[in-house]
């Protein structure tokens, strides 16, 4: 028994070697990896959808297109308002959230909506790359080559800047049923998070959160019963029990493609901070329009 106990220890300390290792390797074979399938595979602007001069990921006069996030935000989800000296906005107001602080990158408008279209129900999974360089990169590299050397990792744009105060340990994608899953082939909201993490040099942990349950909540409900359809949605995945009890102030990042009226991310942050986790943080690539 005690022998095979050391089997079970040795074979573990060689898992954990082998991902350190591999850890490391990602940052030289990614850019490699992204520069072969560019050249095999060229590349198509998200905005006008024809092809972009090698190394780019979006042609410049179709950036100045894209709505960016600038100007007062809410305090707590990010959401563009009318003004500053408005803290929050009508939604977090009147719904209050859980989560400590909403980083978003795009205003969700008929110039996003297509582009997101694309990127989770049509397996543009590339897109993921420039949500990443847009995110962190866009003004300091024309060449998106860059985004995961270390060459640039002391960039600071406004989300690199605040996601580095905010002190972040781990990066938790918003899962989807495995149904969808398996249809889809992937999760949107894993590969931005895998991509976050690897950047920031932190822990992913893509199955921390567990959709149980597939369907969606109906519109017409209030924003309390949308919650609570959402709360019994999902689940803490029992595996990370030990890790929330051994670091009493882990503080995650919660990844998402769109913020909404922000119900799911709070059923999420709910979860995660009953599990124990102390802290929570949410980004998501597009976000609604705030009411007044
Ligand atoms: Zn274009
Ligand atoms: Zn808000």
């Amino acid at each position: 028994m005690k022998s095979f106990r050391c089997f079970l220890s040795f074979l573990q300390m060689i898992k954990q070697h082998c991902s350190s290792v591999y850890f490391k390797l990602q940052r030289v074979k990614l850019p490699i990896a992204l520069r072969l399938l560019s050249a095999l595979f060229p590349r198509h602007c998200p905005v006008c959808a024809k092809p972009v001069p090698y190394g780019t990921l979006i042609h410049a006069e179709c950036q100045t297109v894209l709505p960016f996030i600038f100007g007062p935000t809410c305090l707590r989800c990010g959401k563009p308002v009318s003004s500053s000296a408005q803290e929050y906005c009508y939604d977090c107001r009147t719904f209050p959230k859980s989560f400590q602080k909403g980083l978003s990158l795009f205003l969700y408008n008929k110039e996003t909506r297509p582009i997101m279209s694309a990127f989770k129900y049509h397996n543009n999974r590339r897109l993921a790359d420039f949500f990443i360089w847009e995110l962190f990169f866009q003004q300091y590299s024309q060449n998106y080559f860059h985004i995961y050397s270390k060459r640039y990792s002391h960039s600071h744009s406004r989300i690199y800047a605040a996601i580095e105060s905010l002190g972040i340990d781990a990066v938790i994608p918003v899962p989807i049923h495995k149904n969808k899953y398996k249809k889809r082939g992937y999760n949107q909201a894993e590969l931005l998070s895998r991509r976050i993490a690897l950047i920031f040099n932190l822990s992913h942990y893509p199955d921390m959160l567990i959709r149980s349950v597939d369907t969606l909540p109906q519109k017409q409900f209030t924003p309390q019963a949308r919650l609570n359809n959402l709360k019994k949605a999902f689940r803490f995945n029992s595996r990370y029990d030990n890790l929330v009890q051994t670091n009493a102030s882990l503080s995650v990042l919660l990844v998402d493609d769109i913020y909404t009226s922000g119900a799911t991310m709070e059923a999420c942050t709910r979860i995660l901070l009953s599990a124990g986790i102390p802290n929570v943080c949410v980004l998501s690539i597009c976000i609604g329009m705030a009411r007044d």
